[in-house]
């Protein structure tokens, strides 16, 4: 008996994943594009920064929005977090590891 059960989850796990990645495969393609599109991403040599210094994260990542701060121009991974960074930007420029 625990085998037929045992059976059943192997399937139905298989037939989700499968299906789960037939759909990805469909809208791999489609969604990206919009995204591409609609999502501004600025490449990491424009900017002077190597991490996001509100969250940490490191420009490689992805950058969405950017600052200009003193002869800087610093890069974010969210808006949000450029508008963060410009409520206090004296006290957040250092987490930002600027590059000569
Ligand atoms: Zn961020």
């Amino acid at each position: 008996m625990k085998k037929i059960i045992g059976l059943c989850l192997v399937m139905s796990v298989l037939f989700l994943t499968s299906c789960g990645y037939s759909k990805n495969g469909e809208k791999n393609t489609q969604p990206k594009v919009m995204e591409a599109s609609t999502e501004k991403t600025y490449p990491v040599s424009l900017v002077n920064n190597k991490k996001d210094p509100t969250c940490g994260m490191p420009v490689t990542a992805g950058i969405s929005d950017t600052a200009h701060y003193e002869k800087y121009v610093i890069g974010f991974c969210a808006s949000g977090c450029k508008e963060e960074f410009l409520k206090n930007p004296k006290a957040n420029i250092a987490a930002a590891e600027l590059k000569k």
